[in-house]
C-alpha cells in the first residue's frame, strides 16, 4: 500500500491522460491487456536516450526491461536513427524488394547459420509463417512445445496446460487450437519422445534456453537429444531466438551448437521498428516454394504457402534492421554487453548471498534471473510451482518507485548494448537495498 501510494503521488499526469484516453480505448490504453500487465495504472512514456527513458511526469527510469528486449540495442541508436530518417525522406514503401533487404537477409545468414531467409513484421508472423510452412510440408498438423513458452500471439502457440490437460491460453481462441498442439516439460527427452512417437507432429518450437518462464537452460544432452529425435519422427526443428538473441552475438543455439530447420527472430533486429524474420535450409526453402512456379490466377486456391503481407519487409523496416545489425549489434557491442550483463549477475548474486535469501541467480549473456528457489528450475512446472507473483509484482513497483524500470515477472534484469557500468551498479545497488528492506 505504501508504494503503491507514492506511485499514484507520482504519477498524476499519466492518470489523467489515461482517463482522457478511455473515450476513444478500451481501458484507456492502445492495447487493452497493458493494463493488466502491471499492479499499477500504466506509465505514458515520453523520450528515451541509451539505457533511459522517461515518461510523461518527468521520472527517468533506468530500463532493465527493454519493452521486453526490444530495446536491446538502447533507446534512439545514433545509426538506426539515422537510416530510418533517410529511408523516410527518400520513401518508405514500394512493394518491391530494396538492396537493404539482401544485406539484412546475408547478414542473418551468416549470424544464425541458415542460408535462407524470409521476413514479416514481427515474431509472431515469423513464427506463424514457420508453422505453416512445416505443416505443408510434412502433412501433419500437431506443433509441440515446451510448458512455459511464449511463441507470440498466433493461434496455434496460444495453448496452455492445465493440469496435464491442453487448453486454449486466452478466450476468442477456436476450440480446435488445443488438439494441434502439444506441450511437454523442457528437459525430459522421454517426455519429448513420447509425444513425437505417434508421428503426427510437423514442427517442435522452442527457444534454445527458455526466457518467458524465467531462464530455463538445456541440461546436458537435451538439444542433442531435440535434434535427433526430431529428425528421427520426420519433424521440423524451429528455434525462436526472438527473446534468447540477447544472450550472445550468434543467438543461443549459436552459443550450444545447436542446429535447426527453421531459426525465428524479431523484436531488437530492427531495434524495435517492426521487422520479423525466418531462416531456413537450403532443402526446406525449396520445398516450399511450389513446383512450377508462381502463379497467380484470380479466383482460384493458390498453389502457395500462406506466407506475405503489403507492409512485411518494407523499405523502412529493412533499412533500420540493416543498420541495427551491421552498426549497433556488433560483436563488439555483444562482447561489453555479456561482460556488464556478467557484472550484473554476480552484483545479484552477491545481493541475494548477502541477504541469506534461498534464491537463485541465472544468467544468460546480457540476461538474468533471480528465482525463489536455492536451485534454477529446469522446466515450466517447476519455475511455477516455486515463484511468488505477489513478491515479485512488489519488488516491480519499488525499483520503479526508485527510477528502476523492470518487468517484475517472469523476465528478469537485461543490459542493452547501450548500458554502461555506473547503469549496472545502479541497478545491483538499488537490488541490494530493496533485499535488506525485504529481510529487515
Ligand atoms: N517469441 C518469443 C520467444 C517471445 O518472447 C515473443 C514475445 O514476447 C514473441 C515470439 C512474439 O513477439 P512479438 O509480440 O513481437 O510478435
Amino acid at each position: 500500500a505504501r508504494e503503491l501510494a507514492r506511485f499514484a503521488a507520482g504519477h498524476a499526469r499519466s492518470a489523467s491522460l489515461r482517463e482522457r484516453a478511455k473515450a476513444s480505448m478500451p481501458r484507456g490504453v492502445p492495447m487493452s491487456w497493458m493494463e493488466s500487465l502491471y499492479e499499477y495504472p500504466p506509465v505514458f512514456a515520453e523520450t528515451g536516450a541509451g539505457s533511459r527513458f522517461r515518461d510523461v511526469d518527468g521520472h527517468e527510469y533506468l530500463d532493465m526491461y527493454l519493452g521486453d528486449m526490444s530495446g536491446f540495442c538502447g533507446h534512439a541508436p545514433v545509426p538506426v536513427v539515422e537510416a530510418v530518417g533517410r529511408r523516410m525522406a527518400e520513401g518508405n514503401h514500394f512493394l518491391l524488394p530494396g538492396e537493404d533487404a539482401i544485406v539484412v537477409a546475408e547478414h542473418l545468414a551468416e549470424r544464425y547459420r541458415l542460408p535462407q531467409w524470409q521476413f514479416t513484421l514481427s515474431a509472431t508472423q515469423a513464427n506463424t509463417e514457420v508453422i505453416r510452412i512445416a505443416r505443408q510440408l510434412t502433412g501433419r498438423e500437431v506443433v509441440l512445445m515446451f510448458d512455459g513458452k511464449y511463441h507470440g500471439h498466433g493461434d496455434p502457440t496460444l495453448v496452455v496446460l492445465e493440469g496435464d490437460r491442453t487448453v486454449p491460453e486466452l478466450q476468442g481462441l477456436p476450440g480446435s487450437v488445443t488438439g494441434q498442439a502439444r506441450l511437454v516439460q523442457f528437459n525430459d527427452v522421454a517426455g519429448l519422445e513420447a509425444a513425437l512417437a505417434p508421428r503426427d507432429v510437423a514442427l517442435v518450437l522452442t527457444e534454445p534456453v527458455m526466457t518467458n518462464v524465467g531462464i530455463i537452460e538445456p541440461a546436458p544432452g537435451f538439444h542433442a537429444a531435440l535434434r535427433e529425435l526430431t529428425r528421427a519422427a520426420g519433424t521440423f526443428l524451429a528455434l525462436d531466438e526472438t527473446h534468447s538473441l540477447v544472450g550472445a552475438y550468434g543467438g543461443m543455439a549459436g552459443e550450444f551448437g545447436l542446429a535447426t530447420d527453421f531459426l525465428t527472430v524479431g523484436k531488437a533486429i530492427a531495434a524495435g521498428v517492426p521487422l520479423g524474420a525466418y531462416g531456413m535450409t537450403e532443402e526446406v526453402a525449396a520445398r516450399s516454394l511450389p513446383a512450377g512456379g508462381h502463379q497467380l490466377a484470380m479466383g482460384d486456391a493458390f498453389a502457395e504457402i500462406a506466407t506475405g503481407g503489403t507492409l512485411f519487409a518494407n523499405a523502412l523496416a529493412m533499412a533500420a534492421g540493416r543498420a541495427a545489425l551491421t552498426e549497433v549489434l556488433t560483436p563488439q557491442a555483444f562482447d561489453r554487453a555479456r561482460e556488464l550483463g556478467t557484472r550484473m549477475a554476480d552484483g545479484v548474486r552477491e545481493a541475494v548471498a548477502a541477504s541469506s535469501l534461498p534464491w537463485n541467480v541465472a544468467q544468460m549473456g546480457t540476461h538474468a534471473y533471480y528465482g525463489f528457489a536455492p536451485v534454477p528450475a529446469r522446466n515450466g512446472a517447476e519455475a511455477r510451482v516455486n515463484d511468488d507473483p505477489d513478491l515479485r509484482a512488489l519488488m516491480r513497483l519499488w525499483m520503479v518507485n526508485r527510477g528502476v524500470w523492470e518487468s517484475g515477472w517472469w523476465l528478469g534484469p537485461t543490459v542493452s548494448v547501450a548500458h554502461d557500468e555506473a547503469d549496472v551498479d545502479e541497478y545491483v545497488a538499488k537490488f541490494g537495498e530493496l533485499l535488506d528492506e525485504l529481510t529487515h
